[in-house]
């Protein structure tokens, strides 16, 4: 173990922890340790941190691959970038994925990740067939929905609350081609977003980015992105050298002149209703990753994501008391993404629910904290939730009251022994 500063996406908060890096399962010893598994640290807030935390980013190998069934067994610390490069050339892509690629396989799980998909397919956790799961007693046992189901479910978005996932079996995709066939779609406000993306259900990805810091008329102007993969044969690998942002940034180059500034170039740039682009995947995908460290574009304190969901029957009325609580307080983000989320899955405490989500990016200033409790309780008004993956700031109350499977939650924490053994910063402000 060594003593590390050490923080999520967010960079607040920075904490000192012990840090241990096993290279294999084996060298992890569990009855030593009070703290919590980290992948590569993608979650923005404090879900990854703990005095004591075990990166698995060093039990990363792939174990083995059915071509028939497209099945794909890895280590924990697996990264999703490290799948796509060998397997993308074979003809297999992920059957879910988030907006980076940076991510673990155990955090992918432990998170339940959605992408632009899930109005189709569920999140990440529906296309796992198992995993396994070093226990606080020490032992490693398999689950899946039908071999120790609750202890799957509990995993599945579990935030590293129930084990260590050491490895996992996922269900890969045929795809033809490395090319997406985008449609991207104009819409002049919220109203009209939400209508495109009703009559685009069928598309099997679909993603907005949203000018926050409209309003009036123009209040949830959008761009929507639609995409299918291209289904000619066509593999070409990226291999652009990925740019830096080599220090934090003045904390004062964000501002909301900035932002709009930019939100309305962004929007403008797109001049017809409806466009067609071909676009490799990766862009598509992961439009940031090309940007390393693109966090510190906040400045040296940080930033939050703030990701809501709000049940789709209060869907337009509540993300238009959001957006103009939003533009009110002035304080905006150029990363604004909404999206349409299918129907719920039986993970206890995972993210997605039927409904539409926003995530969006504030820079850590003294009064964020009470524009974002404003926001909650509007949140918790239509029946929604906040995703914790993002979350370094919710209060137990705001939690428990939002996610109702809490208490089965932790039933299953206190009958696999985690309660002692697992912990981080977020379970004990979350009360878990
Ligand atoms: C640019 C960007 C875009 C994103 N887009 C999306 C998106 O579109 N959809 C979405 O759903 N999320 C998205 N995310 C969030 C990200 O996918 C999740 O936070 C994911 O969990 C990060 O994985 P990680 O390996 O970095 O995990 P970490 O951040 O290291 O950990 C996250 C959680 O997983 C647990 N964990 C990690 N490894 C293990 C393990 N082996 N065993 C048990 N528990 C473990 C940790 O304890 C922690 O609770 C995005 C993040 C970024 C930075």
């Amino acid at each position: 173990m060594s003593k590390e500063l050490i923080s999520g996406w967010g960079r607040n908060p920075i904490i000192e922890a012990q840090l241990a890096t096993p290279t294999q399962p084996e060298q992890i010893d569990i009855s030593s340790i009070n703290g919590i598994p980290r992948g590569m640290g993608r979650s923005y807030g404090d879900s990854a941190l703990a005095d004591q935390i075990i990166s698995m980013q060093q039990i990363d190998s792939f174990i083995s691959f059915n071509e028939k069934s497209g099945e794909l067994h890895c280590a924990g610390g697996t990264t999703l970038d490290e799948i796509l490069k060998v397997f993308v050339p074979k003809g297999w892509f992920l059957s879910v994925t988030p907006g980076t690629k940076f991510v673990s396989l155990g955090g992918a799980i432990a998170s339940d990740v959605h992408g632009k998909n899930h109005h189709k397919v569920g999140s990440f956790c529906d296309h796992l067939s198992s995993i396994k799961l070093l226990l606080a007693s020490g032992e490693a046992v398999s689950c899946s929905p039908t071999q120790k189901s609750d202890l799957f479910h509990a995993t599945c978005g579990g935030m590293g609350l129930t084990g260590i996932i050491i490895s996992a079996t996922i269900k890969l995709i045929p795809i033809k081609s490395t090319v997406i066939n985008q449609q991207t779609l104009k819409a002049a406000n919220l109203k009209e977003v939400f209508e495109l993306f009703e009559a685009n259900y069928h598309s099997t990805y679909s993603v907005a980015w949203i000018d926050c810091l409209a309003s009036g008329k123009n209040l949830g102007r959008s761009l929507l992105y639609l995409g299918e993969h291209d289904e000619n044969s066509s593999f070409e690998m990226q291999s652009g050298r990925e740019k830096s942002i080599p220090f934090d940034m003045p904390t004062t180059l964000l501002n909301r002149f900035t932002i709009q500034a930019f939100n309305t170039l962004y929007y403008r740039k797109v001049c017809d209703r409806v466009s067609r682009q071909q676009v490799h995947y990766e862009p598509y995908f992961y439009p940031l990753d090309s940007l390393q460290h693109w966090n510190r574009l906040y400045g040296r304190h940080g930033f939050l994501q703030y990701q809501f969901v709000i049940p789709k029957r209060a869907g337009l009325e509540g993300m238009t008391q959001i957006l103009k609580r939003i533009s009110a307080s002035k304080k905006g983000s150029f990363l604004a993404v909404l999206k349409e989320l299918g129907r719920q899955n039986s993970n206890l405490l995972s993210f997605p629910m039927e409904g539409y989500t926003l995530a969006l990016d504030f820079k850590w200033e003294s009064d964020l904290l009470q524009l974002l409790n404003e926001l909650d309780q509007i949140v918790l008004e239509y029946g929604g939730h906040i995703y914790l993956t993002k979350d370094a700031r919710m209060s137990e109350a705001t939690f428990k009251e939002s996610y109702p499977r809490w208490e089965q939650f932790m039933e299953i924490r206190h009958k696999y022994g985690a309660t002692e053994h697992f912990n981080s910063l977020q379970s004990k402000r979350l009360g878990l």
